[in-house]
């Protein structure tokens, strides 16, 4: 082994070094970034489907949309993230992301039942599928009225 050699080595175990530490310096970083932000996000709502929903509207409105109204309402849609992300007040925004979810799944008795609205007293009423024309009585008015179960 030569002079050259044996410095060679040196330095190539010294650049690992370095590159070690380096990586090590970043993870750090990151580490104490991530325990920052959940310090931040303690007792707060952070982020739900809602949330998301949002995002992608605002996102498609700037991306798609000319002149200042999408901007405006994508600055407002980001804004409104921003404040249900910071809010401390959790039940509220579950119950506002519950109503989300609640509009796009359907009703776990859809195949079975048909729901309708009493077209005066705006009561709920479900009546069995399959069944033809029926006359509806509203429980809550007594009100009659005709559809297609
Ligand atoms: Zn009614």
């Amino acid at each position: 082994m030569g002079r050259n050699t044996v410095y060679g080595c040196l330095r190539g175990a010294e650049t690992v070094r370095v590159y070690k530490e380096g990586i090590e310096t970043v993870m750090r970083f990151f580490e104490r970034l991530a325990w920052k932000i959940q310090r931040m996000m303690y007792g707060r709502y952070g982020t739900d489907t809602l949330n998301l929903v949002l995002v992608i509207a605002g996102f498609v409105c700037s991306l798609f949309g000319r002149g200042y109204l999408p901007m405006l309402v994508s600055l407002a849609l980001i804004s409104l993230v921003m404040f249900r992300m910071f809010s401390k007040n959790i039940a509220k925004r579950r119950r506002e992301n519950e109503v989300l979810i609640g509009i796009f799944r359907p009703r776990a008795d859809a195949k079975t039942h048909r729901h309708f609205r009493c077209p005066k007293c705006a009561q709920k009423v479900r009546v069995p599928r399959g069944k033809g024309k029926i006359m509806i009585t509203c429980p809550k008015c007594g009100e009659k009225f005709a559809k297609k179960s």
